[in-house]
């Protein structure tokens, strides 16, 4: 059995770093080039609907409710598509607006809006809060390893962020309650729920009642519950995540939350369709908003994907079949992870049971290095740093890992670059200290 690096004398690990920067030259004269930077479907993914390309809409063009989708209106999307997303969210019909292409783009806007015009605030005569920017300092609470893109959005709108530490079950709630409880500045909070981006946590049953039952001091605070991986399993049992706007009901809370998701990893990346779900009453002023900013969204792409998928169930067969690409790809990770690193005692990570990444922790003060070195190698990686707000990872550790773009062989060599890069970066830091 090899020794740990920890385990190893000083002597031995300088011998095991001369071996790992030999192999790192001849790794480095292979000319990979490979970049597992973003979570990119794959091309066999992109494949399985291009029936949309094609003759999914057969030059049809009337809604089930004899809308023409090629004209303008229906803000709020038509009849078949809502249907199609309402089991997937768990929500009503009048809780939901299929948008256009990109959920991101959704939330920039709520985001957005809340902070030039406020949100729904039943007691204001016109409807609307104060609007969020006016009453001073604007923070968010982060839960990290997280989305950078959601980080991105309050970087660019200079709100402050504060991180919160993930556990095996969601984010440290009890930080989060005192957090909201104490600060009226803190006007939200950005949640993956299920299967989160990058660590593949599911929310456990406590934590979805406990953001529920959440006493946030500000009246116009909101969780942005972004659900992207509602339904990717890759799992045989998949997980199980607890309605959020059922819970805030039952605690009269209902208007606390915003939903949103896309068929971006379902259908096309860019070409799917995006949703927000809420109460009634924060889809009512929503749409009010959004009457100002659109006509109506892309009602064609809409219809195209209500006949493609037909319902809900077919949206978890046609799941089933992205999991048949992608169940071997996280294979190859973690397979990689655990026969390259684990032995010698490098780094941290946990097997997702669904979503799109793999959260890999390396010892504190290597994940710079480790994607530098994968960078010289030809393996591009999400930026260190960039699963926390600011791009500051304080124990310099997390990387996150995207294996759905490359096909099987490339992901097999990118990995081994990768676990390479890891241990040099390991040894390197161990032999500095
Ligand atoms: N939310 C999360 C958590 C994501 O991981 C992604 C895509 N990487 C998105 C949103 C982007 O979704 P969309 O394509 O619908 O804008």
């Amino acid at each position: 059995m090899a020794l740990s690096y920890n385990e190893m004398s000083r002597e031995e690990l300088k011998q095991e770093y001369a071996a790992l920067q030999s192999a790192y030259e001849d790794i480095k004269a292979k000319g990979l080039k490979l970049d597992i930077s973003r979570g990119k479907p794959g091309v066999d993914q992109l494949n399985l609907t291009n029936e949309m390309l094609t003759h999914c809409l057969d030059g049809d063009h009337i809604s089930e409710d004899g809308i023409d989708c090629r004209n303008y209106g229906v803000l709020d999307g038509i009849a078949e598509a809502k249907r199609l997303f309402l089991q997937m969210l768990g929500v009503s019909e009048k809780e939901i607006i299929v948008g256009g292409n990109s959920s991101l783009q959704l939330m920039y806007d709520t985001v957005a809006r809340s902070m030039l015009l406020g949100v729904w605030d039943e007691a204001s005569p016109s409807g609307r809060g104060r609007p969020w920017r006016e009453a001073g300092q604007v923070r968010f609470l982060c839960p990290c390893p997280g989305y950078d893109r959601h980080f991105a959005i309050c970087e660019s709108m200079g709100i402050e962020m504060i991180p919160v530490p993930m556990n095996k079950y969601g984010p440290d709630m009890g930080m989060i309650e005192s957090f909201v409880a104490r600060d009226d500045g803190i006007k939200g909070v950005w949640c993956v729920p299920m299967y989160s981006n990058p660590e593949g946590v599911t929310y456990s049953d406590e934590v979805v009642r406990r953001f529920a039952n959440l006493n946030p001091k500000s009246g116009d605070f909101r969780i942005f519950w972004d659900n992207a991986y509602a339904v990717h399993h890759l799992n045989d049992e998949p997980d199980r995540l607890l309605n959020i706007l059922d819970e805030c009901k039952k605690t009269g809370k209902q208007d606390m939350v915003y939903i949103f998701s896309s068929t971006s990893k379902i259908s096309f990346p860019g070409g799917g369709v995006a949703m927000v779900a809420a109460s009634e009453a924060n889809i009512d002023f929503l749409k009010k908003q959004m009457s100002f900013q659109t006509i109506g969204y892309d009602k064609l792409n809409q219809l195209r994907h209500a006949k493609f998928f037909k319902d809900y169930d077919g949206i978890l067969e046609h799941m089933k079949k992205h999991r048949e690409i992608l169940a071997p790809k996280f294979k190859i990770v973690l397979t990689a992870l655990e026969t390259r690193l684990k032995p010698l005692g490098v780094g941290e990570w946990r097997e997702p049971r669904g979503g799109y990444f793999v959260s890999y922790n390396g010892p504190d003060r290597t994940a710079k290095r480790t994607v530098a070195l994968c960078k010289e190698a030809g393996l591009v990686l999400t930026d260190a740093g960039a699963t926390y707000p600011y791009g500051r990872d304080p124990r310099d550790r997390n990387i996150r890992i995207a294996p759905t773009y490359p096909g099987t062989d490339e992901l097999s060599f990118g990995m081994e670059v990768f676990c390479l890069c890891a241990k040099l970066a390991a040894a390197e830091q161990l032999l500095a200290e």
